[in-house]
């Protein structure tokens, strides 16, 4: 049996969730403090993880990604992601971070098998890092950038968040960066999912970051896609080194490409990020449940995800998981 969900699509990416902690409280994610933060025995634990992604390999997963939560925060990250390596049919290991402890954790990372990287950075200001983070780290983040640059990562993914009136003036910056580095620079729409704080009264859509780009830069030239490149729209400017691309969850879904599922760090697995449906699998795991009846969850999960997502539809639903807890 594979995971196929009603849709045919097939679910071969599983974005793992170790832990629902952040170092960082970005505005658009967790404003704030405290916010409820799971126990330390509803987490699961490495070797739980690692059981569940075999049977979702077992199932057909071959990429997975490691997320948060701040996924550097949680002790032997390096081993665990050894272990995951060693999974026999996984053929891509990702991991997406902040970068703040990006530095130091480099070359245990590789010794571990990563091969590819995403960094979140939305600004290229310290202060207005602080501002958007709640946390003066944007040296720390963009010595991790450099550190992962030279010691060969590759692709390296710098992920901005579009926030119009909070970082929209820079976005031509950010982009320009493509010139000198071979990284993709990719620009995601806001999501109104959790009660993050910046909801935007006018959202900034990529059709008008386009369109900035295009007047202030020069053409986006298309890049070839590849079944293996997600959501990304990519593009390349003439003459540039890196690529741009756009993540348009919003004002264009890509919903009929999807092949994700998500595990959190306490053990749901949800079918959709804009969607609050998910199906508890640490619960038979933690009783002892066989390897057929976790696999059945898995499968039971593939069957949830809908169509498309309705967040941007007359009759949004409300999502009330956090990105920091789902794993964004
Ligand atoms: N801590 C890691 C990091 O910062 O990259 C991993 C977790 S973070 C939740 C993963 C990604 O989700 C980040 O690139 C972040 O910018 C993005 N994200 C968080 N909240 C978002 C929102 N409301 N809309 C769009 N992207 C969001």
């Amino acid at each position: 049996m594979k995971l196929t969900d009603t849709y045919d699509r097939n679910l071969t990416y599983l974005r793992i969730s170790i832990t629902d902690r952040c170092n960082l409280r970005c505005l658009y994610c967790s404003p704030g403090d405290p916010f409820p933060r799971l126990s330390h025995q509803d987490i699961l634990s490495y070797e739980e993880i690692l059981h569940l992604t075999r049977i979702a390999v077992d199932l057909g997963v071959t990429k997975v990604r490691i997320t948060g939560g701040e996924p550097l925060i949680r002790k032997n990250i390096d081993d665990f992601l050894h272990k995951l390596r060693q999974i026999s049919g996984i053929q891509d290991m990702a991991l997406t971070t902040n970068g703040v402890f990006l530095k130091t954790h480099i070359p245990s990372l590789i010794k571990a098998g990563l091969r590819r990287i995403n960094i979140s950075l939305d600004t290229l200001k310290p202060d207005r890092f602080r501002r958007i983070t709640g946390v003066n780290a944007f040296d720390q983040v963009w010595e991790g950038i450099q550190e992962a640059f030279h010691s060969g990562l590759s692709p390296i993914k710098i992920n901005t968040v579009a926030l119009r009136g909070v970082n929209d003036d820079e976005l031509e910056d950010i982009a320009r960066l493509s010139f000198h580095y071979p990284f993709h620079f990719r620009f995601i729409e806001y999501m109104p999912v959790g009660v993050s704080g910046e909801q935007t009264s006018a959202p900034l859509y990529t059709p008008e970051i386009q369109e900035r780009f295009a007047k202030r830069i020069g053409n986006l030239m298309p890049v070839g896609h590849h079944s293996s490149d997600g959501p990304a729209e990519r593009f390349k400017f003439d003459g540039a080194v890196g690529e741009i691309g756009f993540i348009s969850a919003m004002s264009h879904h890509f919903c009929n490409t999807c092949n994700r599922l998500r595990l959190t760090a306490s053990g749901q697995i949800r079918s959709c990020l804009l969607s609050d449906h998910q199906e508890d699998i640490r619960t038979a795991l933690r009783a002892g449940a066989s390897d057929a009846a976790l696999s059945d969850i898995f499968l039971k999960a593939a069957r949830t995800k809908g169509r498309h997502h309705t967040l941007n539809t007359d009759t949004p639903a409300d999502v009330t998981g956090r990105m920091f807890s789902i794993g964004g």
